[in-house]
């Protein structure tokens, strides 16, 4: 691994933009503030500006008030993406700003490379697992409050522990983060269930919508976009619809669909038979892992989901 050259890139400067992808996961938002505190605790001048704000249930994540939603209009030495494949998944125009050098660290294998020095681990369950490596290799001592974002960038992105990237590795990684101060039942409970009555009465909308084809072994529900915000409920409060779509006994592909008049996301989930991070790919603008992944096609609802129908039939066999 090329610690060395993160080391001196760290050491040679003295100002960092952090950046995620569009609608921020908990393994974005975590891995962006693991490395905040490491960069902040060098006395380093940090900023982390995402696109869209950080979803409700991980706001009791130390030092998540820290993220900004204000683009800052202001130069960087240093530009960090973080558990992104490339800057057209930041969700805002990257390419006018000024850092002189461009960091990636990534676990998704569409990543593009676009940085100077590219810490891309494809078979890492998160990018708050290569963190931790990070830090343990090169005998970083961190907080308790580090450990619980390491802890739970690693929950979120195993769909808790749920996915096919959860091994021992990964368990005895957690098990240390435990150790070191991550209250798993705690960070549980304020991650899965911490729903608003509108919410939950919002999910429960969702699962009204659920629909299967193909002998049972496709799913979907669906929702429109401008749904959320009449409903009263946050964003980050639909999230994980499509683990819910994939836990039908024959079902190998599930799907949470987002639409609006002219445009549908697609949330791809499969057990493993499937890889949805191929089938997203077909889609301009689409990726994600093998059991994980999303894409947006630009057609009206029905449409689209024809399209994504034809797509994943192909790789069913
Ligand atoms: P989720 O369904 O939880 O939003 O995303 C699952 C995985 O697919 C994540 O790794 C996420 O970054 C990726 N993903 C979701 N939507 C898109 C998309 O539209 N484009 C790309 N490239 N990746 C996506
Ligand atoms: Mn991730």
């Amino acid at each position: 691994m090329t610690w060395s050259k993160l080391q001196n890139i760290i050491e040679n400067n003295q100002s960092f933009l952090l950046s995620s992808h569009i609608n921020p996961d908990g393994d974005s938002i975590c891995s962006q503030l693991a490395l905040y505190w490491y960069l902040t605790s060098l006395k380093k001048d940090v900023v982390i500006y995402n696109q869209d704000p950080v979803p409700d249930k991980f706001h009791f994540l130390h030092d998540s008030d820290k993220i900004i939603n204000k683009l800052p209009q202001r130069a960087f030495e240093v530009f960090v993406i973080i558990d992104a494949s490339n800057s057209e998944r930041l969700g805002w125009d990257a390419s006018g700003k000024t850092a002189s050098l461009v960091v990636v660290i990534d676990h998704h294998r569409d990543n593009s490379y676009e940085g100077d020095l590219n810490i891309v681990e494809i078979n890492a369950s998160a990018t708050s697992e290569i963190l931790y490596k990070f830090f343990k290799e090169c005998s970083i001592n961190y907080p308790p409050y580090v450990a619980e974002a390491l802890y739970a960038g690693i929950l979120t992105d195993t769909g808790g522990f749920q996915f096919s990237n959860t091994n021992n590795y990964v368990l005895r990684i957690c098990a240390e983060l435990s150790e070191k101060g991550a209250n798993c039942s705690e960070i549980y409970r304020e991650i899965y269930s911490s729903y608003s009555p509108a919410g939950l009465q919002l999910r429960a909308r969702i699962w009204s919508t659920l629909q299967f084809y193909r002998d049972n072994r496709i799913s979907s529900m669906e929702m429109q976009e401008s749904l959320v915000d009449k409903s009263g409920a946050n964003r980050g409060e639909v999230e994980g619809m499509s683990d819910l779509a994939l836990t039908a006994a024959d079902v190998e592909v599930g799907m949470f669909i987002k639409y609006n008049d002219s445009s549908t996301h697609f949330s791809l989930r499969s057990k493993g038979a499937v890889d949805v991070g191929k089938v997203a790919q077909v889609i301009p603008g689409g990726g994600g892992h093998t059991c994980a992944a999303g894409c947006t096609i630009d057609l009206p609802v029905e449409e689209a989901k024809k399209k994504m129908l034809e797509l994943i039939e192909k790789e069913l066999g």
